[in-house]
Formats: C-alpha cells, structure tokens, sequence
C-alpha cells in the first residue's frame, strides 16, 4: 500500500515537468552511462540518466530518453560506470571544541571520494554535528548528507564526552525523549559506565520511540540479549564474533559477578569462538533483522601498527594539526605492547575479520562503515571507506557484495531504500561516475570521474579542488601551530 501511493506521487510529481507536447525540463543529462545495478548485480549499458533538483526524474536507454529532456547541463559518461553515492555508516567527528573547524574541513574529503552520506556515530560535539546536519540540508555547509546519533546514551561519568547520562530508566527515559526532540537519526548506546540492565532498556525504549539503535554492547551482557532487546546493529566486528562463542553467556555471567575481569573475559571469549557454531549464532542476527558495520579499516591498522609506519602517509597533509594529535594515544599505547602483545594483536584481527564471509553466508547484511574521524589513527575520511572495501573483497566478500554494503546497506538500516540505493527514478540524485567496472575490481571505486551530490555535479576539477582546498587549510594551521610554538 505504502509502496503503491509512493509510486503514484512520483507519477503526481513528474507527470506536469513532461508536457504533452515538446521535451521536457530538467537541470542535467547524464549520457552514455553504464549503469551498476547493485541490487541485481547487473550492468544495464548506454543508459541517459535525467535529474531536477535534487531527485532523477527518468532513467532509460540513451536513444529513447536524451532527446525527449531540454537539459540546462550535459553530461557525457563516455560508457564509465554509474553507482548510488556511497555511505560511510560509521564516521565520527570530535576532538574538543578548538577543532571544530578541522572537523568541518573533513567534509568535503567523503565528497571527493564519493561519498554522500555518512552516519555520524557520535563524538563530543554532539550538538555542532547536529547543527552541521541542518546547515548541509539547507545548502549553508557544504558536505555529505549527514545523519546523526546526536548525544550517545551513557551511565553516569562516562570515558566519552557529549553523552546524556543516566542512572535510573527514568533518565533514560528522559534521554530518549530528548533524543526525539533533537530529531536524531538514530540512537547511540555505549557502555564505559552503562548498568547492563539500563543498556537492554534503552535499546528497547528507542526502539518503540520509533528510533533505530546501534552501540557497544557491554560485557555483562550476550549479544543475543542485545539483539533480542531490539538491537539494529553491531559496530565493530569483534562485537560480532562473540555469537560465536560456545560459552558466551557464561561468560556474560562470570564478569558480571565480578568473577573476572574485562581482559579475563575478553581473553576467554577470543580462545571460545569456533567457526562451526559461529554460523548459528548468525543466524540469528540474520533472523532478527541485526545489521553488522565491520569497521575493518580502523582495527587493521591498530593490530599492524608495528610494520607499518604511517608517520609519513600522504594523506595526513589532509588532516588538520589537532585531530593528528588525537591519534597519538593509540599509536603510543601499541608502542608499549610485548612481541607477545604484538602477535596477539594480529591474530585477533585476522581471527576477527575471518568472521565476514560467514555474517554473509547466515544472510546477515553487511554495513561499510569506516570509524574514520578523532581518535581513530590513520583511519582517514574519505579515501578510508575505499580501503574497507579493499578489506572486505581480501576477507571474502565479492566485490558486489562489498558495493552493496556502501550504497544500499545504510538506506536499508534507515528504511530509506525508497529514495536511496539504486540509479531509478525517484530516487535522490546522488551518484558516483567510475572509470572502471566495480563489479570485477572493487579498486574501481577509488577512480571517480565525476560526483552528483544532491543533484550537483562535481567533475574531477571540482573534486581536485576540495582536497587541495582542505590541503591548503591544513599547511594553513600547521604554520600556525608551529608559529604558536605547540
Ligand atoms: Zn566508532
């Protein structure tokens, strides 16, 4: 029903821009595209694609369709492979209220590697993140759709900053109406000081507020019991694998009683994963409609940091002096790990990411999502959401797979998928022009020839000059930190 007034008001809509006689308004013609149908991993050749404002108004062979549209722009895709705007489901921005200006500075790097929406996961300008989500929306700041968690849900005197703390399911319940006043997208849920109890409730209380949840799920707890809360997804893989851990709940219950510590616990849960079992556990977030975001990117880089050296990576001309600064903890405290440490650290990684390809089989859908942002060291916006992809293909999915992941994945997560996730009429005009077919290597997500964003076409030129625009910024700050002194 639903489905079927959707399809009559685009008719409604789009019926007066065709008149009866002549051709047609519209402010671009994308011709000659191939365009990729992730959904139905097919490539549908010399298609013209015809946007107004900012929504596709017709889609459809290139000799049938061109000449009926008086386009104010022509574009000519030269057969170059047409995809949905990518999705970075896992971003944050943050690092205290001197950067904000280096966080905004981080926006049109997602654009110029195609990404058009991120989710915001929350960091310690909660309230900044939501006033940049309006200004975008408005046309004020330029960036990437962005969605937002707002402040995350804690207990009481969390690690993290910008969070509501609650101690009672009154505040909770408080925290969640707030939440609904912000308008936020979805709900962030953490667990530094979190009661258990109160974790299960907010998830469930959001849920029937009508908001999705995602989060870290504390340590007293199974992930089932999450899940059977009302979880909508898992960030992190590592969350992931513990449903595939034989004895998970009796070890839930061992660190709740405070008969282990977290690394005791956590130790127990890395030797108990066994791949057979692990299959039935995912089954069950596949079931009960769970969503996992890998973040690959962000843990490969922490487990290897012993070989690789990334002090010298060009892309940190692109990040500004403060949010550098934030990713020294993680690099000074992997500095300190024994050879021992070091060993373990990369076998857990290559352990957790084996987990991918099994969360596909059980028909778990798989969220790209990056962790890039504060904190997060070398996890880099934009060019990051590429090397997860990289991940995702080294670990076992296909690269349609991987592709569906970044641009139908989110909209799925949000119930967007009506205007979001494929090249057709209807939908937001948010596309990526690629060189090279990505269906046979993902590596062609990273060639982009041109970007649409919200109907706007940005071509090479225009992305060469966000990044030099930010670059250019960037040396702007570092000469005035050294000039400072700092
Ligand atoms: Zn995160």
């Amino acid at each position: 029903m639903k489905k079927l007034f959707a399809a009559l008001l685009t008719i409604l809509v789009l019926a007066p821009s065709v008149p009866a006689t002549g051709k047609g308004k519209a402010d671009l013609v994308i011709r000659h595209a191939t365009i990729v149908d992730v959904e139905k991993e097919r490539l549908i050749p010399d298609q013209a694609v015809v946007t107004a404002g900012d929504r596709i108004l017709a889609v459809g062979p290139d000799a049938e369709i061109a000449g009926e549209w008086n386009a104010a722009r022509s574009l000519d895709a030269g057969n170059r492979y047409l995809i949905p705007g990518l999705w970075d489901m896992h971003v944050h921005f943050g690092g205290g209220p001197d950067l904000i200006a280096e966080n905004q500075a981080l926006l049109p790097l997602y654009v110029a590697h195609g990404i058009t929406t991120v989710r915001d996961c929350s960091g310690d300008l909660p309230y900044d993140v939501l006033s940049w989500r309006q200004q975008i929306a408005d046309g004020k700041l330029f960036g990437p759709t962005l969605l937002s968690s707002g402040p995350k849900i804690e207990g009481i005197k969390p690690v993290w900053k910008g969070t509501l703390e609650t101690g009672s399911e009154a505040e909770v319940d408080q925290a969640i109406a707030k939440l609904k006043d912000l308008k936020v997208d979805f709900v962030k849920i953490t667990d530094s000081t979190l009661k258990p109890e109160l974790f299960l409730y907010a998830v469930k209380q959001a849920r029937a507020a009508g908001l999705n949840t995602s989060g870290h799920i504390p340590m007293a707890l199974t992930l089932g019991q999450a899940v059977d809360a009302g979880l909508s997804s898992v960030e992190h893989l590592d969350y992931a694998l513990n449903a595939g851990v034989k004895d998970e709940a009796a070890i839930a219950a061992d660190y709740a009683a405070g008969r282990i510590d977290r690394a005791e616990a956590s130790r127990r849960l890395d030797q108990g994963y066994d791949p057979a079992f692990a299959v039935q556990g995912f089954r069950h977030l596949a079931e009960k409609g769970v969503f996992v975001t890998p973040t690959l990117n962000g843990s490969r880089i922490i487990a290897y940091l012993d070989r690789e050296d990334h002090a010298k990576d060009e892309y940190l001309a692109y990040i500004g002096p403060g949010l550098r600064k934030t990713y020294e903890w993680r690099v000074q405290r992997a500095a300190k790990a024994t050879p021992e440490q070091v060993q373990a650290r990369h076998e857990q990684f290559e352990v957790t990411a084996a987990v991918l390809p099994l969360l596909q089989k059980a028909g778990v859908t798989i969220i790209g999502g990056t962790d890039a942002g504060f904190l997060n060291s070398f996890n880099y916006p934009g060019i990051g959401l590429h090397d997860e992809l990289s991940l995702y293909v080294r670990y076992g999915l296909t690269p349609a797979q991987a592709l569906a992941s970044v641009t139908r994945a989110g909209p799925a997560w949000f119930g967007k998928l009506d205007r979001y996730g494929s090249v057709t009429v209807g939908k937001v005009a948010d596309l990526v022009l690629l060189n090279g077919n990505p269906m046979e290597d993902i590596a062609a997500t990273r060639a982009i020839h041109a970007v649409v964003l919200r109907g706007q076409v940005q071509d090479r030129g225009a992305l060469d000059n966000m990044m030099s625009d930010t670059r250019a910024k960037v040396a702007a700050w570092d000469k005035q930190a050294q000039a400072g002194g700092k």
